[in-house]
């Protein structure tokens, strides 16, 4: 359900280069030469930070950030002007050169799905995140006046047609296995990667023709909570790519989970699991809930201070209840003020980290100084929630 970050070691590293200059006036198209585990590439994008010690920040065209070393650097050839990403089918005609095992590829927008599973499953996938898109923007621009920039990279996700061949997926790709988690945002490929939910739920053999099909398959109650996380990790990819976020800048953690899962929201009655943004999220609810009986009197404040307190194997279902419940709470009491904040969060350059009090001071100057006071109220207005 996390958004996977860098590998710290090499953001440690690029950090640690005296400071990363952030080239906000970056206005060239770039060649780079690297070689990275053996493997030497050549890539057109953009350079988006360029270290003291010379290691780049690098955007290629599909829309894959790389973290080059130094060493790892052969040439770089700067242009005077931006290169767009590619189009969706343009990226489609890059990718399907290298298809294989049965790859197809769909486009539909701004989306490209890339599935080796049946087509309707593909068509599926590609209906519940046209309507997510569709919901981000009515609810950020439309009702929030959130100044959402056009999505301007191709939003892609791969979708695997056994749990088997995702597993092998994540292993190559993230080093571990999956455990229980169903799909993941990956913010340096950009990519949301998934498998087939309904073949843990139909009987092997059976062929799937509709979307009505998979909505019925995908009702079993033990899917909601699947199909859950592959809107939450789209709305991360959203986020990212219309201009909410900015990929691998300073974003508090309770911030990403908590208006991931603003989106996320299921519905038990709905076949399809989903339905749309800003309605009470009775999992999480039922969590924070049950926290409120042993939350500490910090607990606001660590969880902004810090990231750390999510990856408590313990306390991290009651930390993710906690950001959803503060994101929900700010949205429907201190919403301007809120919109405000988030503007400001939009605008941050990847790579400069703040301190924790930083990080306390940004909220306090757009949501007010007394925490306590807030704190009050929040758990007030969650304990009232219906
Ligand atoms: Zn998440």
């Amino acid at each position: 359900m996390g958004i996977l970050s860098f590998p710290t070691n090499l953001a440690a590293a690029l950090c640690a280069a005296v400071f990363a200059i952030w080239i906000s006036t970056s206005s060239w198209g770039d060649e780079v030469v690297f070689e990275q585990d053996g493997n030497r590439q050549t890539l057109q994008g953009n350079i988006l930070v360029e270290a003291v010690d010379g290691g780049l920040l690098f955007e290629s065209r599909d829309g894959t950030l790389w973290m080059i070393q130094p060493r790892e650097l052969i040439s770089k050839n700067l242009h005077d002007e931006a290169i767009a990403s590619f189009k969706p089918r343009e990226l489609e005609r890059e990718l399907a050169k290298q298809l294989h095992n049965g790859f197809r590829i769909r486009v539909a927008d701004q989306f490209v799905i890339i599935y080796n599973t049946e087509p309707a499953y593909a068509r599926w996938v590609e209906g519940v995140y046209k309507r997510l898109y569709r919901e981000f923007v009515n609810h950020w621009r439309d009702k929030r006046g959130f100044p959402l920039t056009p999505v301007n990279r191709p939003l892609v996700t791969v979708i695997y047609r056994t749990q088997a061949e995702y597993a092998e997926h994540v292993r190559r790709e993230l080093g571990h296995d999956p455990g229980n988690m169903v799909a993941y945002y990956n913010l340096l490929t950009n990519r949301v990667t998934m498998y087939d939910l309904t073949a843990l739920f139909r009987t092997p053999g059976m062929a799937l023709d509709n979307e009505r099909q998979i909505n019925e398959i995908l009702g079993n109650p033990n899917a909601v909570a699947m199909v859950t996380t592959i809107v939450h990790e789209a709305t991360h990819q959203l986020m990212f790519n219309a201009g909410m976020q900015t990929r691998l800048a300073e974003t508090p953690l309770w911030l990403n989970e908590g208006l991931a899962m603003y989106f996320e929201t299921p519905d038990l009655n709905n076949a399809a699991g989903w339905r749309s943004a800003g309605k009470v999220n009775l999992v999480r609810l039922a969590r924070l809930r049950q926290y409120l009986a042993h939350r500490p009197p910090d607990s606001l404040r660590t969880m902004l201070a810090d990231d750390a307190v999510f990856r408590e194997g313990e306390q991290m279902l009651d930390r993710y209840a906690e950001a959803w419940g503060f994101c929900y709470f700010l949205l429907n009491r201190r919403g301007p003020a809120f919109v405000e904040y988030l503007k400001h969060m939009s605008s941050k350059a990847p790579l400069l980290a703040g301190t924790s009090e930083e990080r306390i001071q940004e909220f306090q100057t757009f949501l007010g100084d007394d925490l306590e006071k807030l704190d009050a109220e929040f758990i007030d207005f969650i304990r009232r929630l219906r």
